[in-house]
């Protein structure tokens, strides 16, 4: 990742800042970041990330909710403006932001399920924030004011945000890109080392007479993952939920020669060993790691008996079945 930060409990925090300076700033250091653990111990923990020195003007802050979901909130310091993506509930939501003495000015959902609104109603309630999310979905996000849709570029206190439309988990899910500090807010869509469960799908875009409805959803989420994929590979992922240990041992079962991956989950083991996140990842780790990212893989491909010939669709269906009842 492009910037220091640091790690307390239950909240991270790392800033970056927005606007064309972005791309004459930033620069990539021997990979290294350190992590300050809740006994207030600095760790160093190298080659998974890079670290950059620069002036910054919008903070993340990850909060813990629920059991394993995360919200963010995002803090623009120039305007003082908080938005925050995906509350599932409020409580945490409003402990962070009373600690800083912050309002909360947006609600940005990826989708609709519970453990990504649940916050909405009381949260925009009490500071008046406006929800944005999917304009395919407005029915099934609560308190929705802004409908965005695939493509729409929308400003967060003069950061540009790209809605990228990627459904696959739910027919309405859409993931925001800020290009200009190269960060993207994924939802239930790319997790670290997995992608979400395929819930819904539109058939419309294949002939169904001769492919099942999870290949149907294995089509989608395959063209979803291959939109956030296609984004520069030090682009961090900030998904909804800390899955990554459970995800990196099925990646492991099915491709347990994958070297870079058996580095990245023995670093993950370790990393939750210590209470800490596993999140953001980066692209590129992803690329490496992840088996939805990878259904060409000759390994993953012998291990669950997918043919040659079979397209990534169908081997994405094949995977997330075998993931499904791992
Ligand atoms: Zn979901």
């Amino acid at each position: 990742m492009r910037s220091g930060f640091r790690v307390w409990p239950n909240v991270r925090q790392f800033s970056f800042k927005k606007g064309l300076l972005y791309g004459f700033m930033h620069f990539f250091s021997t990979p290294l970041k350190s992590l300050r653990s809740t006994a207030s111990r600095s760790l160093r923990v190298g080659r998974f990330c890079s670290v950059v020195n620069m002036s910054s003007s919008l903070q993340i802050e990850l909060v813990p909710c629920l059991r394993d979901n995360y919200a963010y909130l995002l803090h623009d310091v120039d305007t003082g403006t908080v938005g925050v993506v995906d509350p599932s509930e409020a409580v945490p939501i409003i402990d962070a932001l009373s600690r800083k003495n912050r309002n909360l000015t947006y609600i940005l959902n990826t989708h609709h399920h519970h453990d990504h609104t649940g916050g909405n109603s009381e949260l925009k309630a009490r500071y008046g924030a406006k929800v944005i999310g999917s304009g395919s979905d407005k029915e099934r996000i609560p308190g929705i004011d802004i409908y965005l849709n695939d493509g729409d570029k929308w400003m967060f206190a003069g950061h540009e945000v790209h809605i990228l439309d990627t459904p696959g988990h739910t027919r309405g899910h859409i993931s925001f890109y800020f290009p200009g500090s190269g960060k993207i807010f994924t939802g239930d869509t790319l997790f670290s080392l997995s992608c979400g469960k395929l819930f819904e799908g539109s058939p419309k875009q294949v002939d169904l007479s001769c492919i099942s409805f999870r290949f149907v959803y294995g089509f989608e989420m395959l063209s979803s993952l291959r939109k956030i994929a296609s984004l520069p590979d030090d682009t961090s992922i900030y998904c909804g939920h800390e899955y990554t240990l459970s995800n990196s041992k099925f990646a492991l079962s099915i491709e347990p020669g994958n070297k870079e991956l058996q580095s990245y989950a023995s670093h993950v083991a370790y990393l939750r060993s210590k209470g800490l996140p596993t999140i953001p990842t980066t692209l590129k780790m992803e690329k490496a790691c992840n088996p939805f990212l990878r259904t060409s893989s000759a390994e993953i491909r012998q291990s669950l008996n997918i043919a040659d010939t079979a397209d990534d669709a169908k081997a994405l269906g094949v995977i997330r079945q075998a993931k499904d009842d791992f």
